[in-house]
């Protein structure tokens, strides 16, 4: 994310866990105390696991761990349920009036070249950015 007016850059990891600690309104909130605005912010959703293989049976235990706000989120269909993050994550936004949102449209968990932690196991991440 990024509001060039403010001379903000930022970035924000939207995983299960993280956007259940409210990460999203948390950063917002440090977001627009720095002097970020909603109309002058960019943001911009990186490759992450999307719906499409985020999926959990019916019995999942990781179901019951979600709270009312993960409602929108959750696709249901023939016992199998889905889990957006972007859905999930885009309620954050919008209610925070920040709708100037893209979308690089990448699934990890479609595309081998990317890390997924479910597929490829016990691993972390590292997200860097670089200024020049
Ligand atoms: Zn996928």
């Amino acid at each position: 994310m990024r509001d060039k007016a403010a001379g903000l850059m930022g970035l924000v990891h939207g995983s299960r866990m993280s956007l259940d600690g409210k990460i999203v309104e948390q950063t917002l909130s440090q977001w627009v105390d720095m002097g970020g605005k909603p109309r002058t912010t960019e943001i911009l959703f990186a490759p992450h696991v999307r719906s499409c293989c985020y999926v959990f049976s019916a019995k999942s235990p990781v179901l019951q761990q979600l709270g009312p706000e993960w409602e929108d989120a959750l696709n249901r269909l023939n016992g199998v349920i889905s889990l957006s993050l972007k859905v999930r994550a885009l309620t954050a936004y919008y209610s925070r009036g920040f709708y100037d949102i893209h979308d690089s449209g990448i699934c990890v968990g479609c595309q081998e070249k990317f890390f997924l932690n479910s597929r490829d196991g016990g691993q972390r991440n590292l997200a860097a950015v670089w200024l020049r």
